[in-house]
């Protein structure tokens, strides 16, 4: 089975879907591995290293789809909304894809990959189990996501984060608040502590407080509760707007007393709960910074701009968007094995085995023989039931 590594192309992206070391475990495993010259570059994995591991180098993107059976990236067709439409050309019936595709964002596009008769796996996909734990490429950005979010708001601080005692008087530690204690908002918390910032957390879920007590910050409770906070698959759902509104009513105080907010709540497949409204923000200190790690998906902050980073009444409000890609070299390292661990379930004997039995391969397939196959995804666009496509 030949898996190629084409280079990124959405914007500014400088991560890459495998990395030189894991090349070898493949070739063990009975792959060959192509990769594009330069795919690593950024990321700091140079085209001598993939050579040195058993690679074979390709001059160019189109070389690497027309030879490889299976392609893997970061940002496939779906998931990079600006050049990804490219790769649509250049797939084929008989061909796999695997990496981030955003099969809750748009049909059209999701169809769209669907026509070129690739079979697509979708790693957002990936159920949130023990046994797909090594696949889980979402948890393994978000964990680089929540720390790089800390490490941006600390640097457009005016302040540091810890408590200093000096001969020139004491300075307090930031206050940090951390909305939304998925793997990311855990991940901050952690960062923010060790910086040595006073951290407090909230979520709708209470089934996180343990875990925020755990890594030594306070969790913020509200005298509301979620209606079945949490789904099946653990993540929190979507609540009526009476819930949001007085979610921020009773929110505003504390994120005033915040000098540092990160946002990361988010609803699968839905524009993210507004926990920051324009007045909140004017109630906080000049100087504040809130991250908002949920700009992509519309942002937990009424004002944030996706991309961007504005200043509001003194507040400085980060809307970046791709912000695992800021830590390139470790979230391509973690990403790899993600991809590594997928491919060696799905691949055995040198062949694609699609067994729709196994939870793993059934709910993270997207598209095959020219179809939308996957059950989550025609339900959320309401699609007829189908049949899946019997494995081969
Ligand atoms: P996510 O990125 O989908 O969401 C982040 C957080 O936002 C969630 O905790 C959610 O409850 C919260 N949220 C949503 N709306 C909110 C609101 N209005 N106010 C406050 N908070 C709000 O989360 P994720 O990191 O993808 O994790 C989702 C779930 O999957 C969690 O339960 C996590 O523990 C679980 N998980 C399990 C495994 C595993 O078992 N292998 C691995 C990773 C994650």
């Amino acid at each position: 089975m030949i898996v190629g590594i084409p280079k990124e192309t959405y914007p500014g992206e400088r991560r890459v879907a495998l990395v030189p070391k894991l090349v070898p475990n493949l070739i063990k495993a009975g792959f060959e591995v192509l990769c594009q010259a330069g795919a690593g570059e950024a990321a700091g994995y140079g085209d001598e290293q993939y050579q040195e591991k058993g690679a074979r180098l390709l001059p160019d993107r189109e070389a690497v789809f027309s030879a490889a059976q299976i392609v893997v990236q970061v940002l496939g067709v779906g998931a990079n909304d600006i050049t990804g439409d490219a790769d649509l050309a250049l797939l084929r019936p008989e061909q796999t894809v695997i990496g981030f595709l955003r099969p809750l964002g748009s049909l059209e596009v999701v169809e769209r990959l669907a026509s070129t008769g690739a079979t697509a796996f979708s790693l957002e996909l990936v159920p949130r189990t023990t046994r797909a734990q090594a696949m889980d490429a979402l948890s393994s950005m978000a964990t680089i996501s929540g720390y790089k979010a800390i490490l941006a708001a600390a640097d457009a601080l005016p302040s540091i984060f810890p408590m200093l005692t000096t001969a020139a008087g004491t300075i307090t530690p930031a206050r940090v608040l951390i909305m939304g204690v998925g793997v990311a908002g855990l991940q901050a918390i952690a960062t923010a502590r060790r910086l040595g910032g006073v951290v407090s957390a909230y979520d709708l879920r209470p089934a996180v407080k343990e875990q925020v007590l755990s890594l030594g910050a306070r969790f913020v409770e509200l005298p509301i509760e979620a209606k079945d906070a949490q789904d099946a698959r653990g993540y929190g759902r979507a609540q009526d707007e009476a819930f949001y509104a007085r979610q921020r009513d009773l929110l505003a105080r504390v994120v005033g007393e915040s000098d540092v907010v990160i946002t990361a709540a988010v609803v699968p497949g839905r524009k993210s709960p507004v926990l920051v409204t324009a007045e909140m923000v004017r109630g906080m200190a000049r100087g504040s910074v809130i991250f908002d790690l949920a700009a992509e998906r519309g942002g937990n902050c009424e004002l944030t701009r996706a991309g961007e980073t504005i200043v509001v009444d003194g507040v400085t409000i980060i809307g970046q968007v791709n912000v695992a890609s800021g830590v390139p070299h470790h979230a391509s390292q973690l990403y790899a094995r993600n991809i590594l661990s997928f491919l060696l379930h799905v691949v055995k004997d040198g062949r694609l085995e699609l067994d729709t039995q196994d939870d793993i391969v059934r709910e993270t397939m997207l598209t095959r023989g020219g179809q939308i196959v996957n059950a989550r995804v025609r339900e959320f666009f309401s699609l007829p039931g189908l049949a899946i496509a019997p494995a081969t």
